[in-house]
């Protein structure tokens, strides 16, 4: 027989590998990276750069991968494990309906979802006008002065208000009162937080909040988890006159309807945005938001966007006040919080531009009319109505029917809320029809019972709003809420938003300690899954099988990944991870007797959410000294270690550091720790440099978190969400974050069970489409691509690393290496942001700026970028250094050149008067494929000092843009 021309079909079969897709550079590119960096092979590389010492001894088991079509398959069948049940539960999470122009546009679009945080702000005004509505809508809603651009959850937003509240106001008491009816997981996340900070949680019921004794705070919830509306305005004087603050958790929905928050002096606003078109996705994510008093402003949590404006005097969009943050202020940060949930925010804020002021309190009123239906309709069957004043929820009291009515329900396919033994709710929200309302009076009959019908109630009943508190006051008002009404209309601002703003979708993001790589579609397209999106957290777990199986798996994986025992996904973000992780720490020392152990090393290289998560655990930070080479320097860990042994709780290092080296120290570092009684955390946001050849659970840490936003290929969405896995050895698994669990040592640190668990199929995904062996070839690669940029750059700038690059001798760089700029800023007055702002006119998002080492560039080009894109980073960079030799030589003027007034936009380039030592043509086309191919800055380089002396952040009015 005749050979078959065909290569073999198991050649044929390999073609489908996802792996391929993921990597950038092919084998030919491969080689060619090699020979540049003067390595033998990928594989002598790696053995020159990751020290033998902590190489891991076994590979990584995990299932064989399959192609993209069929793990789409298997996710599939898994996720049909899930049962979507209508939800009438409410506590926080409503059913609502995504506008599907928002849905494709902004959701599944990657030019909002593979946005990076808006640190570069001249690349980033789409997002950023996208977060001042967000904050806009925020502070009109609830009528404070001021909001912040997202927190986590609305649990740990409460949490953050009570740390404001405590930073703000003059009672001297270390108490917070909470009312009873707050929904329960703000309450037991509210514990968590407040038991290492030393303040108490007098949890009472509503009634009492103000009587005689001493607090700081009160937190009540508006309206609260059973769904009354309590008369809160009739507490704030009380509150007031203990000089404590008045922390109101508010429905935003409700708030069209509602007298708000400020115009009855709560101090503090906090809540979920959820209902505003985001799905409930098993708990998240959703961006939370705060808004507070002038007063608090510079003590707010989170990120703040601000107008400002550019060089030109034109208004432009940045972060505000980031003096208040970890990155500078560390232990004395406002808060921990870095990645936060911008996607969902810009859902959110979204939603409320195409409904407008009108269309968000028709939802509303109309969720209102049917409530009060409801409540008619359950009373003229003689049920004792519960709920006397409110806005969604209707509450019953049962008596020994709560069981029946409850499984009367579910028989039919939905969820009530069982708020007792005996007591039973429905919560309505967007989605609820005329034949729910029916189905929900069926459900409640007595035996025997005559059932309503809407018609009666069709011109209306009396809503349960109270009087007194119904809103008068306007909300929405300025034109971005009133304009984009048609689909026509909305799709063309999404449209015109996302095209001022580079992200992955358009060029590399090469930012250090972030790892921004592919962020494949296959990932991505189950999130919007109805078996997954529909999912209420507090559903009964039956119907969440296959969420659990998806964590399950997804944690033994990343067990697999990392050499820990024991994972939890709840953390959800980074940071919070952090903050888990050292509250295991801490709680493991306090199981032995050993609570008087409370100081954290860290050493001063760190990232700054490090040292901000530390105190928040209740933990005194005393820094470490680094070497040169950004490497901790043992003798002074060892002198501390000695000097604070009684107290030493834990040393917190980051794996390669934050230099980007593997430290060929740090299985002595860990030893050293041990030997004092101390535990080692090992922050995992470099895991990339890791996965596949080194797992910190086997040399030497006992804690660390993930940031599957990094590693795990969750898209950064403009700045989150995040998932912050916390991974723990045998002996801390006890002490991993419990959730409603009675006597676990650590309570929730999150809202939901799995935190952000709508978008871990994404991680899920990456790690079944890549196997083990596809895993560590993306870490190999990620490798390669950062000593190849090291190699392509040694020549023309300083490159931060731990030895040589020529021929990998006693070196190289793990999978990000740091650019010293510093030199140049003597010999030509360029600075290193002057050049990540020269980037944006070659088209490139900026290297991670300052950090860790203050003018410094720190480039990250991960595994997934080809060396085409690779190359045509590194001659912008090099063209830059030939710009700046025409500083240094004095060929351009030391404060008129390009590099100076940089990023040019197309108007100012335009303008009649061209007043500059160099052409148009250098400033706008300074290598020639620029021609074809240009991104344009919308706005100049923006003055961040004028915006927060000038501080202002809602949507400026449109004289402005005259
Ligand atoms: C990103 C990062 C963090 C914080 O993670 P978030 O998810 O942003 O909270 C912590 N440490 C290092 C080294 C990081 O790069």
């Amino acid at each position: 027989m005749l050979m078959s021309a065909l290569p073999t079909l198991a050649e044929l079969e390999h073609h489908d590998e996802f792996a391929a897709r993921h990597l950038g550079p092919n084998e030919a590119e491969e080689r060619q990276m090699l020979s540049a960096i003067g390595a033998a092979s990928r594989q002598a590389l790696i053995e020159a750069v990751v020290p033998r010492a902590i190489a891991r001894p076994q590979p990584m088991q995990l299932p064989a991968p399959v192609p993209e079509h069929q793990a789409l398959a298997e996710l599939r069948a898994i996720a049909a494990k899930n049962r979507t049940l209508r939800s009438f539960i409410g506590q926080g999470y409503h059913g609502t309906r995504t506008p599907t122009v928002v849905l494709r546009n902004v959701l599944e679009n990657p030019a909002w979802y593979t946005a990076y945080t808006p640190y570069q702000a001249e690349i980033s005004q789409g997002r950023l006008e996208a977060l001042v509505n967000f904050q806009t809508m925020i502070a009109e809603l609830t009528g404070m002065a001021i909001a912040n651009a997202s927190m986590l959850d609305e649990a740990t937003a409460v949490a953050e208000a009570m740390t404001l509240a405590k930073r703000s106001v003059r009672a001297k008491s270390d108490t917070i009162r909470v009312a009873g009816d707050c929904h329960p997981q703000t309450i037991e996340v509210l514990r968590t937080r407040a038991e290492p900070l030393g303040l108490a949680v007098d949890v009472r019921p509503f009634a009492t909040l103000a009587d005689d004794g001493e607090f700081f705070a009160v937190v009540a919830q508006y309206p609260a988890t059973d769904g009354t509306v309590h008369d809160l305005p009739a507490l704030a004087d009380a509150v007031h006159a203990k000089q404590a603050s008045f922390v109101v958790a508010a429905d935003l929905l409700a708030l069209t309807l509602l007298v708000p928050p400020g115009e009855f002096g709560a101090d503090i606003a906090v809540g979920t945005t959820q209902r505003f078109g985001v799905p409930m996705a098993a708990g998240g994510p959703h961006a939370a938001y705060l808004a507070c008093r002038d007063e608090y402003k510079r003590a707010m949590p989170g990120r703040l966007v601000g107008v400002s404006v550019d060089v030109h005097g034109r208004p432009a969009y940045r972060l505000a006040l980031q003096t208040r943050e970890q990155h500078i202020r560390r232990e004395k940060a406002t808060s921990n919080i870095c990645t936060a949930q911008v996607l969902p925010a810009v859902l959110a804020s979204m939603y409320a531009v195409y409904h407008g002021p009108a269309g968000l309190k028709r939802i509303a009123q109309r969720i209102a009319a049917y409530a009060a239906a409801l409540a008619a309709g359950l009373r003229a069957m003689g049920l004792e109505v519960l709920t006397e004043a409110g806005f969604d929820t209707v509450a019953v009291e049962l008596g020994e029917r709560a069981d029946a009515v409850m499984a009367r329900a579910l028989a039919d396919g939905a969820n009530l809320r069982r708020l007792s033994a005996t007591r039973v709710a429905a919560a309505l929200d967007e989605t609820t029809s005329r034949a729910d309302i029916a189905d929900l009076w069926r459900w409640f009959a007595p035996e025997g019972a005559t059932l309503p019908s809407l018609d009666e109630f069709e011109r209306g009943v009396e809503p349960l709003l109270p009087e007194a508190l119904r809103r008068s006051s306007a909300f929405l008002t300025h034109p971005v809420f009133n304009s984009h009404h048609s689909e026509t209309e909305m799709l063309r601002y999404l449209r015109r938003l996302s095209d001022q703003d580079l992200a992955l979708d358009r060029t590399m993001i090469p930012l250090g300690s972030c790892t921004m790589k592919l962020n494949a579609t296959s990932e991505m397209i189950p999130i919007t899954w109805p078996e997954f999106a529909n999912l209420h957290p507090f559903a009964p777990r039956d119907q969440l099988a296959g969420v659990w199986e998806m964590n399950d798996q997804l944690c033994a994986w990343l067990a697999q990944a990392t050499g820990y025992a024991g994972i939890s996904l709840q953390p959800n973000a980074g940071s919070q991870g952090e903050y888990a992780g050292l509250l295991a720490i801490r709680g493991w020392h306090a199981s032995r007797g050993d609570a008087k152990r409370d100081l954290c090393l860290i050493p001063e290289s760190a990232h700054g959410t490090n040292p901000a998560s530390a105190q928040m655990a209740g933990l005194s930070v005393v820094v470490v000294k680094c070497d040169a080479n950004g490497s901790v320097d043992l003798a002074d860990l060892e002198a501390k270690c000695v000097q604070h042994a009684e107290r030493l709780a834990c040393v917190m290092i980051t794996y390669p550091s934050t230099y980007g080296v593997f430290e060929p120290g740090v299985k002595q570092l860990c030893e050293i720790v041990h030997r004092h009684g101390g535990r080692v955390y090992v922050d995992g946001a470099n895991m990339n440099a890791l996965v596949g050849l080194a797992a910190p659970g086997e040399f030497g840490g006992d804690v660390s978190h993930l940031n599957l936003h990094k590693t795990f290929c969750i898209p950064h969405g403009g700045g989150g969400p995040g998932v912050g896995p916390v991974c723990v050895v045998a002996d801390l698994v006890p002490f991993l974050p419990g959730h409603g669990d009675a006597g676990a040592p650590v309570g929730a640190v999150s809202a939901a069970p799995l935190g952000n668990a709508g978008v871990l199929p994404i991680s899920w995904m990456y790690v079944r489409m890549m196997g083990a062996d596809g895993l560590r070839q993306a870490t190999e690669t990620a490798i390669l691509s950062a000593n190849y940029v090291a190699a392509r750059l040694a020549p023309h700038y300083d490159i931060h690393y731990s030895g040589g690059i020529a021929g990998i001798a006693g070196g190289g760089v793990a999978h990000e290496c740091i650019l010293d700029l510093r030199p140049l800023k003597e010999t030509s007055g360029v600075s290193a942001e002057d050049v990540a702002k020269r980037l944006i006119d070659y088209g490139f998002h900026a290297p991670t700026l300052s950090f860790p080492v203050p003018g410094t560039l720190m480039v990250e080009p991960t595994e997934s970028e080809p060396l085409v894109e690779l190359d045509r980073f590194c001659d912008a960079m090099i063209a830059i250094r030939a710009e700046i030799a025409q500083v240094e030589s004095g060929a351009w003027p030391r404060e008129d050149n390009p590099l100076k007034h940089a990023p040019h936009t197309a108007e100012a380039l335009l303008a009649a008067e061209w007043p500059h030592a160099y052409a148009r043509e250098e400033a706008a086309y300074p290598v020639p494929a620029l021609r074809r191919h240009k991104y344009w800055s919308p706005v100049g380089r923006v003055d961040n000092v004028w915006g927060d002396r000038n501080l202002s952040c809602s949507c400026p009015p449109l004289a402005d843009y005259a």
